[in-house]
């Protein structure tokens, strides 16, 4: 099976028009092939779910998880995801205060946002009619008990991507979440911020894929930021180490824990445009 991963972040999926996108992205990019769409939280979700966790008030964080709720089912309403879909929403979006350990209370928060995004992902794929299922990735993504910095034993990874295979074999496209994870005690966990790009090389290594694409809104690597410098060059191709360098030293298109994986398997990795594809 040639088994592709496709990794959108946070500005790819942040509304409804950025979900239709990926829609049409799989459409051209996939050919029918199997895939594992690897998805973070929409927008500045993470953001906004960090605040909650660190509003003391229970109140107040509980209305400003309520806020950040009602947008997503603004975007379930606008992909028309129906009125059984907003109800889920709204019970994905609990407070998470009865968890009395704060990282692992945090973990919880901020996982929402995954969590969410890729359910309304996998649902609109399947409106569209596509052979879509939604994973909880954290079946799959088996970690320590490092809360907000999870470890995970990359070697393992073959063994624990077996129910996701298997999923995988009835269906086409499997949509999953990046950054998160479960610890030994069932807890999630996350896997340090923007950690999708690394959950995407650990299910490239699951399931045994072919390539990994990273869709971000800059079109493929480049020597500097081109949305802070206007005379940046794209680097057409690189080896792993000089990723992993590139990656280490601040350039912020790749997490730095992402190559690793996926140079001990020789996976190529492509950085894609979701604007210009
Ligand atoms: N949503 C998480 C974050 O913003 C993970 C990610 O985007 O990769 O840090
Ligand atoms: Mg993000």
């Amino acid at each position: 099976m040639n088994i592709s991963i496709h990794k959108f972040g946070g500005a790819s999926v942040k509304n409804a028009e950025a979900v239709r996108n990926i829609a049409n992205i799989l459409q051209t990019q996939t050919a029918g092939n199997p895939c594992i769409i690897v998805t973070s939280a929409m927008g500045k979700s993470t953001n906004k779910l960090e605040k909650v966790v660190a509003e003391e008030n229970e109140d107040k964080a509980r209305l400003e998880l309520e806020k950040i709720a009602a947008s997503h089912i603004s975007v379930a309403n606008s992909l028309e995801l129906g009125p059984d879909f907003t109800d889920e929403m709204w019970s994905l979006f609990t407070l998470q205060n009865h968890i009395s350990d704060p990282d692992a209370r945090y973990d919880a928060t901020v996982a929402i946002g995954e969590l969410a995004s890729t359910r309304i992902l996998a649902e609109f794929l399947k409106l569209k009619g596509y052979d879509a299922c939604w994973w909880d990735v954290r079946q799959t993504i088996k970690t320590d008990s490092r809360h907000r910095f999870a470890r995970v034993d990359e070697e393992s990874m073959k063994e624990l991507g077996e129910g996701m295979m298997s999923l995988l074999n009835s269906h086409k496209v499997l949509v999953t979440q990046g950054f998160i994870g479960e610890a030994p005690d069932g807890s999630t966990t996350t896997l340090g911020r923007e950690g999708s790009d690394y959950s995407a090389a650990l299910l490239a290594c699951a399931s045994d894929a072919t390539e990994v694409n990273i869709w971000k809104d800059v079109q493929g690597m480049h020597n500097a930021d081109p949305r802070i410098f206007s005379d940046t060059v794209t680097i057409e191709k690189l080896d792993y180490s000089e990723a992993l360098d590139l990656s280490y030293y601040g350039a912020s298109v790749i997490h730095p824990r992402t190559v690793k994986p996926l140079q001990n398997r020789n996976v190529p990795l492509f950085v894609k445009s979701f604007i210009n594809p």
